[in-house]
């Protein structure tokens, strides 16, 4: 667990490079994604877990710096956002591991199959 004036520090930072995060409750915040500009807000960060991620495309990490760090963030602030959560000695958990799930070959994304009618409607949802 971080602190709550730690976890207001580490989202002002995030706020700053992604704009103001809506809170969806249990430290999951919800941002537009920088990486594939979808018009939604569908990048998701857990700023407990740290793991964050994109519904749409493939951005993911497990560390709130790696996503910092990708977004051009001084130096100075990644640092302290580290030290935050190493001070609070945060260890995954075996079943927080990250899991690789297995797509069948036959699988296509859904920006794969534009010319589908289905398309549409699964993008803008
Ligand atoms: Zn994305």
């Amino acid at each position: 667990m971080i602190s709550e004036i730690d976890k207001q520090y580490v989202l002002g930072q995030m706020n700053v490079v992604l704009g103001e995060g809506r809170n969806l409750g249990n430290s999951e915040i919800q941002y537009y994604c920088p990486f594939c500009s979808h018009h939604k807000p569908k990048l998701q960060v857990n700023l407990e877990s740290q793991k964050w991620r994109c519904w749409v495309c493939s951005a993911r990490g497990k560390k709130v710096h790696s996503l910092l760090k990708k977004l051009s963030v001084d130096y100075d602030v990644i640092q302290k956002v580290m030290k935050i959560y190493d001070e609070a000695g945060y260890v995954p958990k075996a079943d927080d591991e990250f899991v690789e799930i297995r797509l069948p070959s036959e699988y296509k994304t859904i920006l794969d199959n534009q010319h589908i009618i289905e398309f549409r409607v699964a993008y803008n949802y």
